[in-house]
């Protein structure tokens, strides 16, 4: 491996997520096994402009791999959007001596890692961290696993209410321009409907399909929605639609938030946040710049930061298929 690396400042960027602190666990331990330093860089790149950086050895991130949130705390910079804000970063880069940045957040992190990287030449790797799931380049990013799950946990608890009182619930979980985690967390909390951004169900087939569960015997039901669904009416306003068309229902509304990004991560995010973060170190150290590391078919893989950040993800057709016939 190239020994011109010796030193490795590690950050997390814009919305936490749980597994930020595995990731940071993992890319500070790599760095330790290979002997080289490591530095954490609190709030982002506004730490980085700042110069809040703190050395950390393999014994600094003893028991975080089970904490959600992220120990090194997460901003969104203004700042660094500017040319000036990156020069104030660099120079303590240059002065701490830190020759190689790891990134753990989501697009916009990773574009301020490729602006860097071009201005002054950093080499920099990105480490995908949403609960949305919404970068291309790998089929799972930090946190969504243990979104999925906390969201699947809240429905089962939502679903005895809604059935001790035959009510409809209208549950919002995160997604302005993603569906993955409505998607997938509908399909596993049993949802009668799941409204996505890619997708347009319409006002019309939302009534026939409440009208059809209700005529085939159904008592209560849980409508899964996005934040940024395309019907285009927000989940309060979609009650009121409802209320008015179908008065035989009684509608409840359950707005997730922000408790969706908390918790413990599951096992599957501390994995794959450990396989990201020994990843992310061992590329830079063979000289690599400019990538993000993900999973595709269950490996590990690099993708150029350029496509991770303009490719789109789709939504699985087959698992819209397979929603609408669970529906039945
Ligand atoms: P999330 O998916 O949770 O929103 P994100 O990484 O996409 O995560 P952003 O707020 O878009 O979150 O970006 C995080 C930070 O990255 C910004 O606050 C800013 O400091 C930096 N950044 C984003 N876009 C740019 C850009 N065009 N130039 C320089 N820095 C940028």
């Amino acid at each position: 491996m190239s020994k011109t690396i010796k030193k490795i400042g590690v950050l997390t960027s814009g919305g936490d997520a749980p597994g930020m602190n595995a990731a940071i666990r993992a890319v500070v331990r790599t760095c330790a096994y290979h002997k080289i330093e490591c530095v954490g860089i609190y709030r982002g790149y506004q730490g980085m402009i700042e110069g809040d950086f703190k050395e950390m050895g393999a014994r600094s991130v003893n028991n975080i791999i089970n904490k959600g949130g992220t120990v090194l705390k997460s901003a969104r910079s203004k700042e660094f959007q500017t040319k000036e804000g990156r020069e104030k970063a660099n120079q303590h880069l240059v002065a701490a001596g830190i020759d190689a940045l790891v990134v753990i957040g989501g697009d916009g992190s990773f574009t301020g890692a490729e602006i860097f990287n071009a201005e002054f030449g950093l080499p920099v790797m990105g480490i995908p961290g949403t609960i949305d799931n919404d970068i291309f380049g790998t089929s799972h990013t930090l946190g969504y696993d243990t979104a999925l799950n906390t969201v699947v946990e809240v429905i089962d608890k939502i679903r005895d209410t809604a059935s001790s009182h035959n009510r409809l619930f209208f549950v919002e979980v995160m997604g302005r321009d993603a569906g993955h985690l409505a998607l997938n967390s509908g399909i596993g909390a049993g949802a009668e409907e799941i409204l996505i951004p890619e997708e347009n169900l319409g006002l019309e087939r939302l009534l026939e399909s409440l009208q059809k569960s209700k005529a085939s015997g159904k008592s209560s039901s849980i409508v899964v929605i996005a934040e940024g669904d395309k019907i285009g009416k927000n989940v309060f306003e979609l009650k009121d639609y409802v209320d008015e068309n179908l008065p035989e229902y009684d509608v409840r509304v359950s707005v997730l938030g922000h408790m969706q990004r908390g918790g413990a991560p599951s096992c599957f995010d501390r994995v794959l946040a450990s396989r990201f973060g020994v990843k992310a170190v061992e590329s830079l150290l063979e000289g690599k710049s400019n990538f993000m590391v993900g999973l595709l078919n269950d490996k590990i893989a690099l993708t150029p930061l350029e496509q991770a950040i303009k490719g789109n993800t789709e939504i699985d057709r087959e698992l819209l298929r397979v929603s609408e016939i669970m529906s039945t």
